[in-house]
């Protein structure tokens, strides 16, 4: 049983680029195999979700860890809200550690994952309501496909949604 979980834990990375921008998007392997717990095989599964943290310059956004879900969530089959106060927690405990609250992550039950209506809107509403350096962030989430065709990362800001286009690269241990 051990050796089956260790088999469908990621053992790549993810790189990203959008289609008018020379920033390139890398997602570490730990930030993979945290959200990949989640995943919902199971039918009754529930929508798991949380933060993503990392470093951003103007050649690079590097996401290299995930928070979540924590107690106290709103989780339904096809819904997701973190608890406002553990992600709070959260984003200061990383905060301390110089890592940046980068966005948001949660499972879809789907193989290959787009985003609802209720997911755009509910990005919108966080960037419009916090006070954030940056005005946009991004949005990941995390299919029941292996390999990144189970993953779709969006750039959100309060004019677009821009979607990243992902390839998996091989980690180097
Ligand atoms: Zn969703």
């Amino acid at each position: 049983m051990i050796f089956l979980f260790k088999r469908l834990m990621p053992k790549y990375s993810v790189i990203g680029y959008l289609a008018d921008a020379s920033q390139v998007l890398s997602i570490s392997r730990e930030t993979l195999q945290h959200v990949s717990r989640y995943r919902q095989f199971a039918p009754w599964a529930s929508e798991a979700g949380g933060q993503l943290f990392g470093t951003i310059n103007a050649a690079k956004v590097c996401v290299t860890e995930a928070s979540g879900p924590y107690a106290g969530d709103e989780r339904s089959r096809h819904q997701y809200r973190s608890s406002p106060t553990a992600a709070q927690r959260a984003i200061e405990d990383r905060h301390k550690r110089g890592l940046l609250y980068l966005g948001e992550w949660h499972t879809h039950a789907e193989d290959y994952p787009s985003a609802s209506g209720f997911d755009d809107d509910a990005m919108r509403s966080l960037i419009a309501n916090s006070q954030l350096n940056s005005n946009a962030l991004l949005m990941m989430i995390v299919g029941r496909a292996r390999s990144a065709e189970g993953l779709a990362v969006w750039s959100v800001s309060s004019e677009s949604a821009r979607q990243w286009i992902l390839s998996a690269e091989l980690a180097e241990t």
